[in-house]
């Protein structure tokens, strides 16, 4: 059985292609967004979701989010005393994501379609299979999140021929694609977008506007557990300006009640630089395909960031129209990767459907130009496969060294869309042996890049006198695991145990009252105290009535605390 993934920055998703459509699957806590939060547990069990999400309060040295932009790196991340790389974080979540997919299907999966932001580079592609490899699922397929998106709507206008562009606002990425399905093939025209903007970055210009208006030292910021209460208090005030014109921001500190009264026009005023940022993007994406905004069919939204609605407001005056939205923008990501694993089990309802991508960026090696006046202008950047090619692809080029000498020539290969190679990314290096001897015509090579539809690059070189393809390994990415490495991570992660699923809405409501415990004082928290106390012997009691019951009056005991003093029971997290 194959599940569709999407693998957030947030929060993350799991549907399943069933009966014919796709179906989000419930978590233990019988809800579809998962927090993509972690968190070892005292018992050393990993806690995966809400309750890891309650933690980074009250547990933030033992618990990590936002871990999908180290994704690609050898950044580690300490939870307690333990270590772990982004790949193995992920896992985590993908592990729970696939635990629910079981529970709801009744059998067991195995592979899983991961979608992954289309400005994704090589590594972190790399990384996200690594990530489902370490959670035990094969990953055939990563799917680009815009067109997971488009696939999830594309289903509905089969028939029609149309061309849309899909507005993917998440915690931390923003995406653009432009999308033409026409006789039952979608095609991704063009992707352009920006891998550091997101919902979050609202969060955090409330939380500069709240330390500028408090007055509020910035040596503040090193104290982590303030800073997660002020992210939790801004985001939900965030999410309240989304359907209301008057939020609060509230937070103790020292025993004082500091506050903030934001409105409707200042999340504006705080929105504008990043709504400008916005911009360029989409710009790039009409520029290479061709098509003016007037000519698309629709706007499709995406990521729960479009939800707000100066960000719907901006897209209806950039395109002139309404933005679709039939689809819950959270969802839609994780609706269509859905489709694609439906696809790809070959379900007859969708064998109609073909999907190309493109290359979202271009992929090149760095040379040394010829000036008139004779001398070498070095580090320049030249594409092999330029951007928004439709994938797979393959293109050969061909290379001369500078000098006839030569006998090795070094490929250097990057990404990216600039001039020079010092301003784009650095993907790895080749080194190429060249014939001896001093005939320049002898040393010519082809350099081939091949990408693939997962995203993953090949470079080939090969001598065009002597047609000697030389195997050539990509090095220096420091960044990746080595197969040996993965199936030791495997074996390692193995042994570490996930908190029990069956178990988990009592666990999520123990971290949720620990959370709040920390958040109160004086009578209430010793009233608090009593009430945990209690509810945990009930716990051990294992009678299934009884815990119902407590289970019941508790969760009515934290809501009406929770209600009575301005905490925030939801919130999302905030980057260290
Ligand atoms: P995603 O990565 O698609 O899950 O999007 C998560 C981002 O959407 C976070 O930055 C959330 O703060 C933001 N978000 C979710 N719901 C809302 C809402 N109702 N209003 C404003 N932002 C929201």
């Amino acid at each position: 059985m194959i599940i569709g993934i999407d693998l957030g920055t947030t929060n993350s998703l799991v549907a399943v292609w069933k009966d014919g459509k796709s179906q989000l699957v419930p978590n233990g806590l019988g809800e579809t967004l998962t927090p993509s939060c972690v968190s070892l547990d005292a018992d050393g069990s990993i806690l995966v979701g809400k309750a890891a999400r309650e933690r980074l309060q009250t547990h933030p040295e033992r618990t990590a989010a936002v871990f999908k932009r180290y994704m690609g790196s050898d950044k580690k991340v300490r939870l307690g005393e333990r270590e772990f790389r982004a790949e193995e974080l992920s896992a985590f979540v993908l592990k729970s994501l696939k635990a629910d997919a079981e529970a709801f299907l009744g059998k067991a999966v195995t592979e899983a379609v991961i979608t992954v932001p289309a400005y994704f580079s090589d590594a972190q592609r790399k990384a996200t299979r690594t990530a489902g490899l370490l959670a035990g699922l094969t990953v055939d397929r990563l799917l680009n999140e815009p067109s997971a998106a488009a696939l999830a709507y594309g289903m509905h206008q089969l028939d029609s021929e149309s061309r849309f562009l899909v507005f993917d606002l998440g915690g931390g990425t923003f995406d653009v694609s432009i999308l033409e399905l026409f006789e039952g093939v979608m095609e991704v025209r063009a992707s352009a977008g920006d891998n550091f903007l997101g919902g979050e970055d609202v969060t955090n210009a409330i939380v500069d506007l709240f330390f500028q208006r408090n007055t509020l030292s910035s040596s503040l910021r090193n104290n982590a557990m303030f800073m997660q209460r002020l992210g939790a208090s801004a985001e939900a005030a965030k999410r309240s300006l989304s359907t209301g014109q008057q939020a609060t921001v509230q937070i103790q500190l020292d025993g004082n009640d500091l506050s903030m009264e934001i409105d409707e026009e200042a999340l504006d005023k705080l929105c504008a630089p990043l709504l400008k940022r916005m911009r360029e993007p989409v710009e790039r994406a009409l520029r290479d395909t061709n098509i003016r905004a007037n000519e698309l069919d629709s706007i499709v939204l995406a990521g729960g960031a479009t939800r707000m609605p100066v960000i719907k407001r901006l897209v209806t005056l950039m395109f002139g129209r309404f933005p679709t939205s039939d689809i819950n923008p959270d969802e839609v990501v994780a609706m269509g990767a859905a489709v694609q694993a439906g696809l790809k089990m070959k379900d007859a309802a969708l064998e109609e459907v073909v999907m190309t991508d493109v290359a979202p960026y271009s992929l090149g090696i760095e040379v040394s130009i010829k000036l008139a006046d004779g001398k070498d202008a070095i580090g320049h950047f030249s594409p092999v496969i330029e951007r928004n090619s439709a994938v797979p692809v393959s293109r050969v080029k061909r290379y001369f060294p500078m000098d006839a000498r030569q006998r090795v020539v070094e490929l250097r290969i990057y990404q990216g869309e600039s001039r020079l190679v010092k301003d784009n990314i650095p993907l790895g290096k080749l080194d190429v042996n060249l014939p001896a001897g001093n005939d320049i015509d002898s040393k010519g090579v082809d350099v081939r890049f091949t990408y693939d539809v997962n995203g993953l690059l090949e470079v080939r070189a090969t001598l065009v006198e002597s047609k000697d393809s030389q195997v050539l390994v990509i090095q220096g990415n420091p960044g990746m695991l080595s197969d040996a490495e993965v199936a030791q991570r495997f074996a390692e992660l193995e042994k570490i145990k996930m908190h029990p699923r069956d178990t988990m809405e009592m666990r999520t409501l123990l971290a949720r009252a620990d959370r709040i415990y920390q958040q109160v004082r004086g009578d209430l928290r010793n009233w608090l105290g009593q009430q945990i106390a209690e509810f945990e012997a009930v716990l051990e009691t294992q009678n299934p009535r009884h815990i119902s019951a407590a289970k019941t009056r508790f969760s009515e005991v934290l809501a009406s605390i929770e209600s009575d003093s301005h905490l925030h029971s939801d919130f999302d997290p905030q980057p260290n």
